[in-house]
């Protein structure tokens, strides 16, 4: 795969975690539990980074939210973002419990000594804003002005908001211009990243369930990656935040612009098949679910196909009748009753684990 030309960004960090100027792109999730449940809040962090998720934002509704942020950060490890609409008090008060970095869009914070309270606390702490515009929240002007939400509206609305920052001398930004619409939010993206050079947070937002909001996402965080464009990328899903992070990965993943894990090479099935392929890759996906090492596996139907089809699988399956193959860079190595190829896969796989340079 030809290597992806990355747009040149500012450098930024949320915590430890570097955004921006060739960084790993980072993956980001947000919290679905209310905020002030410090156990349910706790709990679900700490599956998100168990899934690999690297940033978390959490919702901040009210004062009770903010003030227990402090607690939540202590006893998670990944860095914590506070989501906070309008109230600069909020906003403060996440910065005194140790918050990580805000996700606020400054002009809607009210009078201008309030921006500056937010702006300065930020700077003393050396906390990153985002900004986040949303095509369903423009003000009415814009919309005036453009007709509809239109990416020109949406990148407008940004500008505004990093002057009022870049006045205060804060230059600490992250940018994100999400829309439900696919394709107007690449173009609001594309308009961005041709102006400025402050790293973008790229999602899609409100997509909906599995699968719709997986292919919208998908295509949409897909294509702007593709182009160079994202720092840090939040797959939005109707679904957990697990799912959430699991999709990133494979977005990330194919667009080769991060490779961990397993990847799973399996066949759609025709009929040739003669064994349950749907349950061998469960099993293979639950067995080897903790690798964090690059490695392709390859689960399929048939023996006829199969090992050529998933030629470059660092280890493989392939069913026949009652029985199937198993192979090594498309070599078979051994023929076992079906019920044995999972237990004989993973053998293998622990057993020339140190002769892979990439294990
Ligand atoms: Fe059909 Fe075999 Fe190809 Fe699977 S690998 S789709 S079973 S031909």
């Amino acid at each position: 795969m030809n290597k992806i030309q990355r747009k040149k960004t500012r450098r930024i960090y949320i915590g430890k975690v570097p955004i921006g100027q060739g960084a790993p792109i980072a993956v980001q999730s947000m919290t679905k539990t209310d905020t002030r449940n410090i156990k349910a809040t706790v709990r679900q962090i700490k599956q998100l980074e168990q899934a690999g998720c690297e940033i978390v934002r959490l919702a901040v509704p009210d004062m009770n939210a903010a003030k227990i942020l402090g607690e939540i950060k202590k006893r998670i490890k990944i860095p914590i973002v506070a989501d906070i609409h309008f109230n600069y008090r909020l906003a403060i008060e996440a910065i005194r419990q140790g918050v990580d970095g805000l996700r606020i869009n400054p002009g809607n914070i009210g009078d201008n000594w309030k921006v500056k309270e937010v702006v300065s606390a930020a700077k003393d702490k050396k906390i990153p804003i985002r900004i986040g515009v949303n095509s369903g929240s423009l003000p009415k002007d814009l919309i005036d002005k453009y007709g509809h939400p239109s990416a020109e509206a949406m990148v407008e609305a940004a500008e505004r908001h990093i002057e009022i920052l870049e006045k205060q001398d804060f230059h600490d930004i992250k940018v994100s211009l999400k829309a439900s619409d696919v394709l107007k939010t690449v173009e609001a993206y594309r308009l961005f990243s041709s102006k400025y050079d402050y790293p973008l947070h790229v999602g899609i937002t409100e997509t909906g369930p599995v699968p719709e909001g997986v292919v919208k996402s998908s295509i949409g965080i897909g294509l702007l990656l593709l182009e160079g464009i994202g720092d840090t990328i939040r797959v939005s899903l109707t679904d957990s935040p697990i799912t959430e992070v699991r999709v990133a990965y494979e977005i990330l993943r194919v667009t080769g612009l991060r490779q961990a894990g397993i990847e799973i090479i399996s066949c759609p099935t025709c009929g040739r098949c003669e064994i349950d392929i749907k349950r061998m890759v469960k099993r293979v996906k639950k067995a080897l679910k903790d690798i964090k090492e690059p490695l392709k596996i390859a689960v399929m139907g048939c023996s006829v196909n199969g090992p050529g089809e998933a030629k470059e699988a660092d280890f493989g399956i392939a069913g026949g009748k009652k029985q199937g193959i198993v192979f090594v860079k498309g070599k078979i190595v051994k023929t076992v009753k079906e019920e044995e190829l999972i237990e004989t896969l993973l053998n293998y796989i622990n057993s020339y684990k140190s002769s892979f340079t990439n294990f």
